[in-house]
This record gives structure tokens, C-alpha cells and sequence, in this order.
């Protein structure tokens, strides 16, 4: 098995591209392209790797959430895909998506890097072995978040809220204006269908993770009809900025460096037979 560094899920905010051919960065060599990979959970779906040449050249691992795809459960996708990373040493995931805001303020078109989430989906088979405690109590990675806000600061194309709450849910529908009104009592900023179990799975193999999110429209409720051709609209216009932000994300961090205690929230489990 190859090694990299780094991983990145791309989720709807890159969808309509293809990453990161797309980009058209002349320092990105692909290495192997839409490889499968067999795992305890059933074959990956495609994956690409590729460098990023430099001082010290980068190799990154990415591939689409596939669990939307209907030919198999988030839940099956999620461990496919961390199973690979944990094969190939992972040790930074960064990932993608759109959510819904349900914060007037917090207007469709900006990014949104969550610090923290409630999970509200009844996904259970989110583990790839049980011989870790995985601690929440930082979820995100402090020293991505930075970096990559800082990054998405440099465009001055996005209005940013760089902390907050993403709260999730299972889907594939979008929530009713009751549960929206919940989840805002709750304390969410914004709602998606990501972020779980890709957090989890990223703390298990002792992985930093950290997600950008397009705010993609407002959640229902918050606002008397969402606009869908700016919903449309973003999900064409945004995917080559986004993958772009990602991309300088990961020219931008250190492998090795360890300023964060993302690794430490691992702690061997008590649990053992
Ligand atoms: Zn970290």
C-alpha cells in the first residue's frame, strides 16, 4: 500500500468537478487515478492520490463521500474510505460540503468552518475497530482551522464564520422548520449530513480532521422560501474556489508537526476483552 500525508473527502461543494485534475495546478502530479482498494468493509470506492511537488513534496489521498450514491450506506462508504487512510498513514483529513444556515446573519455563499457539532444522526456503525476511546472534546483541529482560514481570508471572495456549531443530520431530505427551530435552541449554527462520521473515524486512526463548508442555503424556516437558483448556482459556480482553498490548506501544513493534541484525544480503551 502507498503512503500519504494528507486526505481530502470531497462532498457536494467539489461534486461537479473532477479534483484535482480540474484545478489546473501545475504542481500536481496524479500518481494513480480512481484505484479501489479492498478493506474489511467491502471494496473503496474510487480514490485518487496525487502529489503536490515543493521543498518538501506533499502525496494527498482523495476521494468523493460516495454514500450518497445509492450503491452503498454512509456508513459502509465512511469505513471503506478511513480504512484506506489508516493503510496509508493518514495523518491530516480535511473535508468538503454544503450546509444549510440557521443563522440569518450567516448568509448562503459564505464558509463555514465548524469548531464543534451535535450528532444527530442514528448512524451507529461508525467505528473500524474498538480499541479506542475517541475524547470530543476538540474535535476539529486547531491548527488547520487556522491555516485554512486564514487562506479563505486571502480570497476575500467569501464571508467567513470560522467557528461554530454544525449540527447533523441523516438525510437525504432537508429538515422541517420545526426541527430547524430545535436545532437553533440547541445551539447549532448551521445543519449538514457530513462531518459524522468523518470526525470520528479521522480521531480512531489518529488523524487530524477539519472541514469547509459552503453555506449553501438557508435551513427551512429561517428565512419565508429559500432561493434555490442561488443553491444551484453555488453548487456550479464555487467547486474549482473550494478545491483551490483546500489545496493551499494542505501546501500550507506540516505533517509532521504536531502543535495540536488531536492525537492525545486517543486514548487506548478500557474496554478490552
Ligand atoms: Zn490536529
Amino acid at each position: 500500500m502507498p503512503n500519504a500525508d494528507f486526505a481530502i473527502i470531497g462532498g457536494s461543494s467539489t461534486f461537479s468537478v473532477s479534483f484535482p485534475e480540474d484545478i489546473g495546478d501545475d504542481n500536481i502530479s496524479i500518481i494513480s487515478k480512481d484505484e479501489v482498494y479492498p478493506t474489511p468493509f467491502g471494496d473503496s470506492p474510487p480514490m485518487t492520490l496525487f502529489e503536490i511537488a515543493g521543498k518538501a513534496p506533499k502525496k494527498v489521498i482523495t476521494c468523493r463521500m460516495h454514500g450518497w450514491m445509492g450503491d452503498r450506506t454512509r456508513a459502509d462508504s465512511s469505513r471503506q474510505i478511513f480504512s484506506v487512510f489508516k493503510e496509508f498513514g493518514v495523518k491530516k483529513v480535511l473535508a468538503e460540503g454544503g450546509v444549510g444556515s440557521i443563522k440569518k446573519s450567516m448568509k448562503p455563499g459564505g464558509i463555514f468552518i465548524p469548531n464543534d457539532y451535535i450528532d444527530f444522526s442514528v448512524r451507529k456503525d461508525v467505528s473500524i475497530t474498538n480499541d479506542y476511546l475517541l475524547v470530543m472534546r476538540e474535535p476539529v483541529c486547531p491548527v488547520i482551522s487556522k491555516s485554512m482560514s486564514s487562506i479563505v481570508k486571502s480570497r476575500d471572495r467569501y464571508t467567513l464564520f470560522e467557528t461554530g456549531v454544525y449540527a447533523v443530520t441523516d438525510g437525504r431530505h432537508f429538515e422541517s422548520c420545526a426541527e430547524v427551530r430545535a436545532l437553533g435552541i440547541l445551539g447549532a449554527d448551521a445543519i449538514g449530513q457530513s462531518f459524522v462520521p468523518e470526525v470520528y473515524l479521522a480521531r480512531e486512526i489518529g488523524a487530524c480532521y477539519c472541514g469547509l463548508y459552503l453555506i449553501v442555503n438557508y435551513a427551512e424556516g429561517v428565512v419565508p422560501e429559500w432561493d434555490y437558483h442561488k443553491f444551484k448556482g453555488l453548487f456550479y459556480s464555487e467547486p474549482k474556489n473550494i478545491s483551490s482553498i483546500l489545496l493551499d490548506t494542505v501546501k500550507s501544513l506540516n505533517a509532521d508537526e504536531e502543535k495540536c493534541s488531536c492525537r492525545q484525544l486517543r486514548i487506548e480503551t478500557l474496554l478490552k476483552k
